[in-house]
């Protein structure tokens, strides 16, 4: 068991545990959590098959029993023909979309659901562009709680399809994952739903933190030289940047913290623009189009912690086009067996420009994060 405060990621704000928070009062930013716990020890790992082996290193009271469906524990593939092809010494795949509703979001939201129904929440909501209502949908009923998801009309079918399997309230919006976060935070000030979107509460950067502790443990606590991550609201990133420092400070790995590489579509490239530019904030994208949906995320509340976990592990950041997508994706999935998201293809593709770019090193070993299935992107 741990314990716990929040602290507002930019000006420092306290709040005590599972206070009902959304974002900092003060300034509008994420809180995070800050553990008042003695520090654990990888001895502490427990001996069971879903995320929840790290429970010593996550927001989980006393006796308390997780919100489960078995997620996390994801295979860590080596891919020798993709490290060639992307000019590499050695590349991982880390297949993601085996995950309950097949996405990473599985982790987020299996945390976000535990600290909420801890609070005895009367229901969430959460804005989507798609696999986080998904997850939610799943999340909300495996824990007994209402739930309604927003997500953009476009949103592709098989993970609409999932969400309203679940017996949730599906609305679907004309626009963006921005315009399905206006939606929801209007109306979770009117039905006292808590509202789960990305960044807007503390626990789903948490569950996103065992991205990185499971990637430790499968190395026997050598980290890679770089982890790309396909980036949309940031919360993977974030989660692996917590994770890596804790996981430093605890003693579980060496100090030594991978490059975080974010993959972006050059149809939605917030991070990369500002990245590119010095800037310790992104200007929201005019006009976001890609049909990697998960990274049509034109203005992410993450800014600033994802562009600062650039800046602190010496990271990078590059955006392909739509076409390069595909192609990256068709290759992962006939090089592998894996069957890659839209978004992994992304990561494998920027992974490929920046090695040649001589922004990446050829002697690096690096994990590429598939975040989701490419089963969720046929109609
Ligand atoms: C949500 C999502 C992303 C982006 O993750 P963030 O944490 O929001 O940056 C990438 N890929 C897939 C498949 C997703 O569902």
């Amino acid at each position: 068991m741990t314990t716990w405060i929040l602290t507002c990621s930019a000006c420092g704000r306290q709040e005590p545990q599972d206070a009902a928070v959304g974002v900092c009062a003060e300034c509008g930013q994420p809180f995070l959590v800050r553990f008042t716990s003695p520090p654990p020890a990888r001895g502490h790992i427990l001996s069971r098959w879903d995320l929840w082996r790290y429970a010593a290193a996550l927001p989980l009271t006393e006796g308390e029993t997780p919100v489960c469906l078995g997620e996390g524990v994801t295979p860590l593939l080596e891919a020798p023909s993709l490290a060639r092809h992307a000019g590499v010494r050695r590349l991982w795949v880390k297949d993601e979309g085996v995950n309950p509703t097949a996405s990473f979001k599985a982790r987020g939201l299996a945390a976000a659901v535990t600290r909420a129904r801890a609070r005895g929440v009367p229901g969430l909501v959460v804005p989507t562009a798609g696999n986080a209502g998904a997850a939610l949908a799943a999340y909300g009923a495996a824990a007994g709680i209402r739930v309604r998801v927003y997500a953009p009309a476009t949103t592709p079918r098989p993970i609409l399809d999932t969400i309203r399997a679940m017996g949730v309230e599906l609305v679907t919006v004309d626009g963006h994952i921005g315009d399905a976060g206006r939606r929801s935070a209007e109306f979770a000030k009117e039905s006292g739903y808590f509202n789960v979107a990305t960044l807007r509460e503390p626990y789903r950067v948490e569950g996103n933190k065992t991205l990185a502790i499971e990637l430790a443990e499968q190395l026997d606590w050598k980290l890679p030289d770089a982890v790309v991550y396909p980036t949309g609201g940031g919360e993977g990133v974030i989660g692996m940047w917590k994770a890596f420092a804790e996981m430093a400070e605890w003693g579980w790995t060496g100090s030594a913290t991978p490059r975080i590489i974010v993959a972006q579509a050059e149809g939605c490239a917030p991070i990369v623009r500002a990245h590119r530019a010095g800037a310790d904030r992104a200007t929201p994208w005019e006009n976001p189009v890609t049909h990697a949906a998960g990274l049509r995320v034109p203005g992410p509340l993450g800014d600033r912690l994802v562009l600062r976990a650039l800046r602190e592990t010496q990271g990078d950041a590059g955006s392909v086009s739509e076409d390069a997508i595909r192609e990256a994706t068709r290759l992962v999935a006939s090089a592998t067996g894996i069957d890659a998201a839209p978004e992994g293809g992304c990561g494998l593709a920027v992974l490929a420009d920046l090695v040649r770019a001589g922004r990446i090193d050829p002697a690096s070993q690096v994990v590429l994060y598939n975040t989701g299935s490419g089963a969720s992107y046929r109609a």
